[in-house]
């Protein structure tokens, strides 16, 4: 039977057995056990599946790798430490040195900066493209050596929302998969591979853990991608793996496997950017009540974004749910039911305002963070972007001004007064 995404949400990936645990088990295990080598040979060669060490996979993230899979309609999923190794993993497991990748531009700064300097460094180049420029800009972007497309549903914290037509064509016409990091989203406001994705990443931080529990990410393939039509692209899977005896991802777990298989046995093997079991449980804690508070988060920011908008005391609003924002067609395309709590806005009176609005706040708690519970704010030109001038805030499109306002759970009326007090003060 079909379920509804409420339904997987709370019963997804973990279904127990007669008399077993209702909730999932916390399997705080290293290592597992095996009555003969030869059993545990198996495992090694990839001929049998279980567990063997937690660097690997562990019960409970899989059981919680496995509901995201669920949600996000993939076909296998894997969690990773953080959002950062999510999108490491999801680039670095199809493309290596002397390879290159097409980027919007408009992506998380951490992302921003493992692509265009730590990633650059290991040999992979990218070229960052304007979100909204036009298809053949975006065409001409591509080179022969290009091995994957990159974007993120609503951008942190531009907050444009992605064409997926024009991405998802873009990156087909050219034999590569478009890879969207669906974080601030989540896929209870959208599901990237329904529009055309082929690989989703999560910083799993953020709403699907919706608390500020525990730091974590996860990569779920769409299983669609078709790495033998494109075989000499992609030689990772589709070549015997000498490091691992010899073995051919596509052969031995098709379309629907290859890709996390790989990412699993050499990445994590490699890399360890594991996810432990007790943040994987929290994680799963967050998931269950995610479209109840997805929901709330979207109120909010509808309701916040519309007060700002009526203030004489701010320059300008922007959130994709707002009719009249530039993005707010093609939010209401791919996102029909809400976006996500998180608004920017622009306050008059420049650096110096924004600094003493915010330090008025009493709600509001000034965070690096975003996307949970607790309602969170941040002014970037006096904080995370405060070595940069005022011209090179406008180039970054963070002018000195901008608030990054993320709507929490607690009652909009509450937030809005409290920004009301604070506004009243400049
Ligand atoms: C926060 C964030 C990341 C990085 O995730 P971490 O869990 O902090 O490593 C990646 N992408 C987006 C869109 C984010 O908001």
């Amino acid at each position: 039977m079909a379920k509804r995404i409420e339904t997987t949400c709370i019963q997804g990936g973990y279904v127990p057995g007669n008399g077993e645990p209702r909730q999932i088990p916390i399997i705080q295990s290293t290592t597992f056990k095996y009555d003969t080598s030869e059993d545990m040979g198996k495992l090694f060669d990839l001929e049998a599946s279980g567990y063997f060490y937690s660097r690997l996979q562990n019960p409970t993230c899989d059981y919680v790798a496995a509901k995201l899979a669920e949600l996000e309609g993939g076909t296998a999923a894997m969690l990773t430490s953080s959002g950062q190794a999510a999108n490491f993993f999801a680039i670095f497991n199809i493309a290596t040195a002397g390879d290159h990748v097409v980027s919007s531009s408009t992506i998380y700064g951490g992302t921003y900066n493992l692509f265009a300097v730590t990633m650059k460094k290991m040999g992979i180049d990218f070229t960052f493209v304007d979100p909204d420029c036009t298809p053949e800009e975006l065409d001409a972007a591509f080179q022969d050596n290009t091995k994957a497309l990159f974007g993120e549903t609503i951008a942190n914290p531009a907050l444009t929302v992605l064409d997926f037509d024009k991405f998802a064509a873009a990156a087909h016409k050219h034999g590569v998969p478009l890879i969207v990091d669906n974080t601030f989203a989540t896929p209870v406001n959208c599901r990237p591979f329904e529009w055309g994705a082929d690989i989703v990443t999560h910083s799993t931080t953020k709403y699907l853990d919706g608390h500020g529990s525990a730091v974590g990410g996860a990569i779920v393939d769409s299983g669609k991608f078709d790495w033998n039509k494109y075989a000499d692209k992609f030689p990772g899977l589709t070549t015997p793996d000498e490091s691992y005896h010899g073995v051919t991802y596509t052969e031995r777990f098709g379309l629907a496997g290859a890709y996390i298989t790989k990412a699993t046995v050499q990445l994590m093997r490699d890399f360890g950017c594991v996810q432990s079991p007790q943040s994987a449980y929290y994680l799963n804690l967050g998931i269950e009540s995610l479209p109840v508070r997805m929901a709330r988060h979207c109120e909010n920011g509808l309701k916040v974004a519309q007060f700002l908008e009526s203030s004489d005391k701010v320059e300008w609003v922007n959130y994709a749910g707002l009719p009249g924002n530039k993005y707010y067609d093609r939010a209401q395309k791919y996102m029909p039911n809400g976006t996500c709590g998180v608004v920017s806005f622009g306050v008059k009176g420049g650096k110096a305002a924004a600094e003493k609005f915010m330090k008025a706040l009493k709600v509001a708690a000034i965070e690096t963070h975003v996307a949970d519970a607790r309602t969170c704010c941040l002014n970037p030109a006096t904080s995370t972007h405060r070595q940069l001038s005022e011209e090179e805030l406008v180039a970054a499109g963070v002018p000195a001004n901008l608030v990054r306002y993320s709507c929490g759970l607690e009652n909009a009326d509450d937030l809005i007064e409290d920004l009301k007090q604070a506004l009243d003060t400049i």
